[in-house]
């Protein structure tokens, strides 16, 4: 449907905006756009091995996302969707890289509106958490918890609606560098959090 305001740009952060977002598809005609392809997730499975003999298949998506560019000022709040695709790393299922805010105090809403995952949580202090993840339901990441999502369907992508605070930022290599202390695989069919072996 059409928006109507005063407003000549959709996207007018002075005067406040509109955006048309398809939650769906998270496609809109004014975001930001990222891809992330197996052969940029080195380091981050535990079996490597299993990721070479993807990667010599040929490299393929694993998660894009499609964000609202707000401005990076405390009363702003940054949104947009995440599309993680099915598939497995040796026992270990398709999952984003994770990361804490870069300003660790902050927190975030998950909404998930297609598939089935987890989102694995953990803060400095070891506390974890591993939240299932599926089509209506809510999650709260709560400050200082580095959140990674994780597909544990066969063959649907998982698909979730974000928003944080704007200033909050990501903090990559610390996840990187140190991995998550647990794991989520595939054991006899069913997802198992295990102890991350190589967890620095
Ligand atoms: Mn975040």
């Amino acid at each position: 449907m059409k928006d109507f305001g005063s407003s000549p740009s959709p996207l007018d952060f002075g005067k406040g905006f509109t955006l048309d977002f398809d939650l769906k598809t998270g496609l809109s005609s004014s975001v930001d756009t990222g891809k992330r392809y197996l052969s940029q997730m080195r380091g981050m499975y535990q079996d490597e091995k299993a990721l070479g003999a993807l990667l010599a298949q040929g490299d393929k998506l694993v998660y894009e996302f499609h964000g609202l560019p707000a401005p990076d000022k405390p009363g702003d709040l940054a949104f947009g969707c995440s599309i993680l695709y099915p598939g497995k790393v040796g026992n270990e299922y398709h999952m984003t890289k994770g990361h804490f805010h870069t300003i660790l105090e902050t927190a975030e809403v998950y909404y998930c509106l297609s598939g089935q995952g987890y989102m694995m949580m953990e803060n400095p202090e070891g506390d974890w958490r591993a939240l299932a993840l599926e089509a209506g339901k809510a999650i709260y990441v709560p400050a200082r918890y580095a959140h990674r999502s994780i597909n544990v369907s066969p063959d649907k992508p998982l698909v979730t609606f974000f928003v944080f605070r704007a200033d909050a930022g990501h903090d990559y290599g610390s996840i990187e560098s140190k991995g998550y202390r647990k794991l989520l695989v595939e054991k006899d069919g069913q997802p198992t959090v295990i102890d991350n072996p190589r967890w620095a």
